[in-house]
Parts: structure tokens; C-alpha cells; sequence
């Protein structure tokens, strides 16, 4: 039921298909973010036609409302929301530290007040993968401790080593679970380190020596620190991670981050700034970014991004949908949250054509030329 085949590689690029329960998923591939259950404005029926083939939902947001046991006796995230295709949850983490008020961390977890109503709560391992086990999402993300980035060396160090401690107690849980209630499921833990590589190269030891994992997550990166630090991490991880596994980029999915993590051997992203970008009527295109609302636009009757093959770039012109974000009307907000999405899950598709065909490497650097110029 969790397979990974790798299909073709040029340098570190890889092209693979990864079987889940609920569907195949071709890499690299692009993951919309479904925060409450929906990713956000948009129909299940869009998004499988802007070609995604698998959605993350969060657990902090999942949690807070409706609360796992209301979308469990609603029959899990897949028939509550009906979304047919794979789902992957993280573990509510990121947003604990991030998001809610984090009260106190210590060994056995982190408890928090809900941003939602002040409600004092408490996050473990265990807890995140009961959570996650009601949900019944395709993949459970291991709970990690995310440090602040560029934390110091000190800093990153505890984390990543309580990171690891916490491994063990999400794998002995999740393990429980699936043979108590039959969820299928699998567990992928999370890479952690900070910019420090060899806190990079010790947490993923210890992972390895931790279980024979199906994927591998890389977390806590793109949170401040610089991009050329970014690739910097990846390129000092990709030798040593294996090579028939998926692996993973939490939170990150900008298009020259999509090409720049493909080319340094990332196999699945995700990211809210599609549909965040889209509210806010930013639309990435092939020669860069467009500001729908722009003047510019009023008179001009041609697609958003010339070479998409988008619903919203087949159908619709700029001049409209600036006359709808200066109206405020709401369908173009979510005409450029899918094009904004189609942009992504198309630049996985077609650097994954190119890794299969040869040529990626040559195709990806004229790609960041026109998209930088
Ligand atoms: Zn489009």
C-alpha cells in the first residue's frame, strides 16, 4: 500500500510514482494546502482538475475545529470533506509554535493556548497521532520541535535531539494505533538541524537508526533564513538520504523554489502562498509576477500567463479579472487561487517530464532566467 518506485533521475532530480491508499501520486509533485478541511475558496472538483493528486490538511486547525471526533464519526477527512485522493497531515507542530500561544515546552509536549477561544491544551506525540489516526489521512507527520529559525547551534541541537526522542514515542503510538483500529496509514518522520549541517547530518542518522521509514520529511526550512541557505542544507542532506524513498519539503513552494528543490532532489512540496497570493490578486506567471489589480490591466483581453493551461487562463481575460479584485468580487479570488495552483502542480509536471525525457537541468535554468528577468 506505501510504495515508492523511482522512475528516472538526472543529477539529483528525480522522477518516481508513489502508491498510497487512497491513490498514485507522480513526482515531484506539488501538495495545495487544505487548512480547515477546504483548501481555501476552492471546489474538490477544481482542484482534481487543476491536477492535484494529493492535499494537506492541518492538525492544529483540524483539532481546534471541528475537533478529530467530529470528523471521525463523520466518517474521517476523506468522505467529510469528499476528497478522494491521498491526504497528508502534519502533526500540528509547525502551528504550535508558530500560531497558537505556546505556554510551556518541556519533555512531554507543548501546551498551548488555541488562538480560536484561549482554551488551555496539551500537544504530545502520542496526542498528535491520535489526532492524526481519527483524521485518517494517507500520512501522519512524526510531532517535531521546531526550533526559531537560524536558531544557534546549542539551540538546534536540543531540538533536533528532542525531535528525535519525540520519533520514538509518534512511532510507538502511530504503531499502536494502526493495530488497534486498522487506519492505513504510514508515519514519516521529520528531518530537523536549524542551517547547521551537521545537525542536519545527525538528525537524519538518527532517524535511519529510528526505523525503515516509506518517506522522509525535511522541516524548518524557508522560515526566515536565506535561500542560498536553504540549498545549501538540501545539497548537504540529498547524498545521504535514501534514494528509493519519497522525501519531502515542509512549507516550501515558491516556483524557484519548486525548480531549486526539484533539482537538489525533492520529491513533494507544500505551500499556502498559492491561495494566499491568489486572495491577494498576485498571480505567479512564466515571466514572473502579476498584480491583477494593476491599471495595466484594464484593457487588455489576453490570459493572465499566456503559456498556462489553467481553467482561469482558458477562459478569462486580465481586464476581467481586474475588474473583479477592484469590485471585490469574490470569484477572482478564487480564479487566480487556481491558476496560482495549476502554476505549481504544471512546473512539477513538467520537470518531471524533463527528468524522464533527459533535459531538465538545461530546461531548469532557462526557466529561472524567464522567470527572474
Ligand atoms: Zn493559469
Amino acid at each position: 500500500m506505501y510504495q515508492f518506485e523511482l522512475e528516472a533521475s538526472e543529477g539529483a532530480a528525480r522522477a518516481g510514482t508513489l502508491t498510497l491508499p487512497h491513490g498514485i501520486v507522480k513526482t515531484p509533485c506539488f501538495m495545495p494546502v487544505g487548512t480547515h478541511g477546504a483548501v481555501r475558496g476552492l471546489h474538490p472538483d477544481e482542484l482534481e482538475r487543476a491536477g492535484a493528486t494529493i492535499i494537506l490538511g492541518n492538525t492544529y486547525h483540524l483539532h481546534l475545529r471541528p475537533g478529530e471526533d467530529v470528523v471521525r464519526s463523520l466518517g474521517g477527512l476523506h468522505r467529510f470533506t469528499t476528497w478522494r485522493r491521498p491526504i497528508l497531515t502534519d502533526s500540528g507542530g509547525f502551528q504550535v509554535f508558530s500560531l497558537a500561544g505556546l505556554r510551556r515546552l518541556d519533555e512531554e509536549g507543548v501546551v498551548f493556548t488555541s488562538h480560536i477561544d484561549g482554551s488551555t491544551r496539551l500537544l504530545t506525540p502520542e496526542r498528535s497521532m491520535e489526532i492524526q489516526a481519527a483524521l485518517g489521512s494517507d500520512v501522519t507527520m512524526a510531532f517535531d520541535h521546531l526550533p526559531p529559525g537560524q536558531s544557534s547551534h546549542e539551540h538546534a541541537r536540543e531540538a533536533m535531539e528532542r525531535t528525535l526522542r519525540w520519533l520514538e514515542r509518534s512511532r510507538d503510538r502511530h504503531a499502536e494505533l494502526v493495530a488497534e483500529t486498522g487506519v492505513a496509514q504510514t508515519l514519516w518522520p521529520i528531518v530537523q538541524g536549524g542551517v547547521h549541517d551537521d545537525l542536519r547530518r545527525a538528525s537524519l542518522e538518527g532517524i535511519l537508526a529510528r526505523g525503515d521509514w516509506t518517506g522522509i520529511a525535511v522541516g524548518g526550512l524557508s522560515v526566515g533564513e536565506p535561500k542560498p541557505v536553504m540549498q545549501r542544507v538540501l545539497e548537504g542532506l540529498e547524498p545521504h538520504l535514501p534514494k528509493d524513498r519519497p522525501r519531502y519539503l515542509m512549507g516550501v513552494g515558491f516556483p524557484d523554489d519548486l525548480i531549486a528543490g526539484i533539482a537538489r532532489g525533492v520529491d513533494l512540496f507544500d505551500c499556502v502562498a498559492a491561495t494566499r497570493n491568489g486572495r491577494h490578486g498576485s498571480a505567479w506567471t512564466a515571466d514572473g509576477k502579476v498584480q491583477v489589480r494593476g491599471s495595466r490591466l484594464k484593457l487588455d483581453d489576453g490570459p493572465l500567463d499566456p503559456d498556462c493551461d489553467c481553467e482561469t487562463c482558458t477562459r478569462f481575460s486580465r481586464g476581467y479579472l481586474r475588474h473583479l479584485f477592484v469590485v471585490e468580487e469574490q470569484l477572482g479570488q478564487r480564479l487566480v487561487s487556481i491558476h496560482n495552483i495549476r502554476f505549481l502542480i504544471r512546473i512539477a509536471e513538467q520537470a518531471r517530464e524533463r527528468v524522464i525525457s533527459g533535459g531538465f537541468t538545461g530546461w531548469a535554468a532557462e526557466w529561472l532566467a524567464r522567470y527572474h528577468q
